[in-house]
């Protein structure tokens, strides 16, 4: 298990778990060695008595939060419901104390004060779920899925979490060092006891293990830009000169009327992003100022902004107005999307006896790797035409044309990316010294280094300040 454990309080937690804003109820929870003890200080029953000890764990008892430092009449905080878990059938594996008060911020914060000031110590964030970890109840994997349903943005990024706290990455994981330990502990073996273990032929024997392996583990890398897409969406920026219809693409994404649709050339003149659902695809749309060159101060920045927002986005959503001529303008727009994946779309299609704007026009423009495969579509954003087009074309660009997951398998954290690549490239490694013939004390370090990466992944060969990385970013109370 991970050397942190070694440096692992037991001291008494104690944090806010709900929102931090008024709402009908809120939980404060307590997790440590002296939770039920500090809490009874604290709990008054209905009859008066402090006897939180005494009661059944996995229960749930009605009755006050009291400050007993106060005159009689102000020593009721706030009726309350707590429940006793105790470790370690509990969320942390330690005995946990959860307080169900009213859900205002001021209410909370007096019972959380109140807990600090009878010997808790108030939780970093993450800190009970990092307990979790380091008391061997979950994995890393299913830690940091703990946080992903927390922030699940669509249907994918929760099902996906849902799997890997069920245990999917960790089952995976497992499955692979199993195999790799299986052949680090046949070469230690035959090493050791060479009349017992014959070495003939097994180099050959190892490749196809080890060719398997990184298949498996490759196919999880090559689902990981599509997982990451899936779960957290794509940096969107829609670029086009003035009125080419931009903030009314946006409305249209949106459904409301988010952005002021104006016919004054270069009225969008601040960034605006939102959030928009292509189906089950997220879209962060940025819209931008009109790029084009100005002497107006305040439009200025928007334009250079804009290029600075195209330069940070994974998509391109350029609209032309397709009844007025291509100029050097939108040449400098093309210039910008030309490493960019780009969808053109052009615009005022209803405007059919006045377009001047065609595809051919378009392509010509574009850069000879990038005009054939460039998606274009005719929009009419006054009539709602060609939204899903750009569904499709979005699909094709990012999911192979598949808006369903495919696989049952994703990975969507980068972490676990990266590592399983350094898996993947020990593991060759042990095929090109199995390619030159080296004797198979070489392998061993190879494969041992597969199998730690891969051991970094779920948790178990972990140092304390990537721990401390992880858990530092979930929210307060978790
Ligand atoms: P922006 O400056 O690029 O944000 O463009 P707007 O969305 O503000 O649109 C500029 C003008 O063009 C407005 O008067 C819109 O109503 C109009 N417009 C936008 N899309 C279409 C379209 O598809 N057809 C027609 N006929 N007019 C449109």
């Amino acid at each position: 298990m991970a050397s942190v454990l070694n440096n692992f309080g037991d001291d008494t937690i104690c944090a806010i778990a709900t929102a931090m804003s008024d709402a009908g109820i809120g939980i404060i929870r307590v997790s440590g060695r002296d939770a039920v003890e500090i809490c009874s200080k604290i709990f008054v029953s209905p009859k008066g008595e402090h006897n939180l000890a005494s009661h059944e764990p996995n229960t749930i008892k009605y009755g006050f939060i009291c400050d007993e430092s106060q005159t009689e009449d102000k020593r009721i905080i706030d009726e309350v419901m707590i429940s006793y878990m105790k470790g370690p059938k509990s969320y942390t594996r330690e005995d946990v104390i959860e307080i169900n008060s009213h859900g205002g911020m001021l209410i909370m914060n007096q019972i959380l004060t109140l807990l600090i000031d009878n010997g808790c110590r108030l939780a970093e964030p993450g800190e009970f779920t990092k307990r979790a970890f380091l008391n061997g109840r979950i994995d890393l994997t299913k830690a940091e899925a703990i946080m992903d349903i927390i922030s699940a943005q669509n249907n994918f990024a929760l099902e996906s979490s849902r799997q890997q706290l069920k245990g999917s990455i960790y089952n995976k994981i497992k499955e692979l060092r199993g195999r790799i330990i299986y052949e680090m502990a046949f070469i230690e073996s035959a090493l050791d006891d060479p009349e017992n273990y014959d070495l003939t032929g097994y180099p050959e024997k190892l490749k196809i293990v080890t060719e398997d392996v990184t298949k498996v583990i490759n196919k999880l890398i090559t689902s990981a830009d599509e997982g990451k897409i899936r779960k957290d969406g794509i940096k969107t920026v829609i670029v086009g000169k003035p009125n080419a219809g931009k903030s009314s693409l946006l409305n249209a994404l949106t459904g409301d009327e988010r952005a002021i649709v104006t016919d004054i050339a270069g009225t969008t003149r601040d960034i605006i992003e939102e959030t928009v659902r292509l189906g089950d695809i997220v879209l962060h749309v940025i819209d931008t100022a009109g790029i084009r060159n100005t002497d107006d101060i305040i439009e200025k920045i928007g334009v250079d902004k804009a290029k600075e927002k195209v330069t940070e986005a994974e998509l391109v959503l350029y609209i032309l107005d397709s009844t007025s001529e291509l100029d050097d303008e939108d040449k400098d727009i093309i210039d910008l999307c030309k490493d960019k994946k780009t969808i053109v779309l052009l615009n005022k299609d209803d405007l059919q006896n006045d377009i001047k704007i065609t595809d051919d026009i378009v392509r010509m423009h574009f850069s000879d790797d990038k005009n054939d495969k460039l998606p274009i579509i005719r929009t009419s954003m006054l009539k709602g035409n060609g939204l899903e087009d750009l569904k499709k074309a979005v699909s094709d660009l990012f999911l192979n044309g598949d808006i369903a997951p495919k696989q049952e398998l994703y990975i969507t954290n980068l972490r676990h990316k990266d590592l399983l690549k350094k898996s993947y490239d020990s593991l060759k490694l042990v095929e090109q010294s199995i390619d030159l013939g080296l004797s198979e004390d070489f392998f061993t370090v190879d494969l041992s280094n597969a199998y730690a990466y891969l051991g970094e992944i779920i948790g178990e060969e972990v140092g304390d300040d990537l721990v401390e990385e992880i858990f530092s970013k979930f929210c307060m109370g978790k």
